[in-house]
């Protein structure tokens, strides 16, 4: 490790996708998925986290934070419950972005209303859709941390006649002329699939603001959403539906860093050309109970160093 401390450090993890279930496999039947032991892996990373000197500033929760199986089980509330009560066990704040199994359990309605929605209550930081999971903070001077909504144009989690939900199905639908719309097959672009979900125009204008802000006051940013923006850190069905827009907002300034993403869970890393770090952490659903996935990073005037545990690798990423 370094000679000097790090001006600030925070945690890192993805797709913990908890159920009280007995392993199982992915849709693919290939990748076996261990529901139960999520949540012990997710008491292991929390011991660590907990155990760090000098104290993390907070943790990052990528989403997906329980599986879609408890909806029909009807142990949702209960296995949200669990989770949150294993990160109520640090002393720091937790902040959530929300992924699509969050949504086949709770509404975006009901979200609101649970301990996944860590959006500030001023409303100066936050995204002008009222229900948006989108907010920025600044943990110390100089560097901001934007917390993005990648379902905000979505499917999932809305009411079938609210305009959203008929805006969001139409570009769907004039994308993916599949019977199945969570099939990727024939598809020119395949994230255009159901389980994913995009940003809003009103959201884009948003994060254009916050990055102008940035910019003119020489900070650096990392940002966060559920799905993976950049087409070498993800393979090409789990992208972001328009995450060419998100790209180009954040290629027209100076600040962005680094962005972190879940969703794909055999992770994913690339280097962009304008600089900016994609990391793509590994799901702890699909990581066995001898080993784990979350990491810490470690955040210098001029660099971010990973730490990861288990299945994440350690990485420095530069400014
Ligand atoms: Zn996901």
């Amino acid at each position: 490790m370094e000679a000097a401390p790090p001006v600030f450090a925070f945690g890192v993890i993805a797709d913990i996708q908890y159920a009280d279930a007995d392993d199982g496999y992915d849709f693919g039947g290939c990748r076996r998925r261990y529901y139960r032991q999520s949540l012990k892996l997710l008491r292991d990373a929390v011991d660590a986290w907990a155990a760090e000197r000098p104290p993390l500033a907070f943790v990052l929760q990528l989403g997906d934070s329980i599986d879609g199986l408890n909806a029909r089980r009807g142990t949702a509330e209960r296995a949200l419950e669990q989770v949150l009560a294993e990160l109520g066990r640090l002393p720091v704040p937790v902040h959530h972005t929300w992924g699509n199994h969050d949504f086949y359990n709770f509404s975006r309605a009901r979200l609101v209303h649970t301990g996944l929605n860590s959006r500030p209550t001023g409303a100066m930081s936050s995204s002008p859709v009222a229900d948006c999971q989108a907010y920025h903070f600044s943990p110390s001077p100089r560097f901001r941390i934007i917390v993005l909504d990648a379902y905000d144009l979505s499917i999932l989690g809305r009411e079938p006649d609210s305009p959203r939900y008929q805006e969001s199905l139409q570009l769907l639908q004039e994308n993916n002329p599949n019977d199945n719309l969570n099939s990727p097959t024939g598809l020119e672009e395949p994230q255009f699939v159901e389980f994913n979900g995009g940003f809003s125009q009103v959201q884009l204008d948003w994060f254009n603001e916050v990055l102008k802000f940035s910019d003119e006051n020489q900070e650096k940013v990392v940002v966060m959403g559920h799905l993976p923006i950049h087409p070498d850190a993800s393979d090409r069905v789990c992208l972001a539906w328009n995450y060419k827009d998100a790209l180009s907002v954040i290629h027209s300034h100076q600040c962005v860093v680094c962005f972190l993403a879940g969703h794909l869970h055999d992770g994913g890393y690339c280097l962009d050309s304008h600089g900016v770090h994609h990391l793509t952490l590994e799901g702890v659903i699909e990581t066995p109970p001898e080993s784990n996935a979350f990491g810490t990073i470690y955040v210098y005037e001029d660099k971010m160093i990973l730490k990861g545990r288990g299945r994440i690798s350690d990485r420095v990423m530069h400014f």
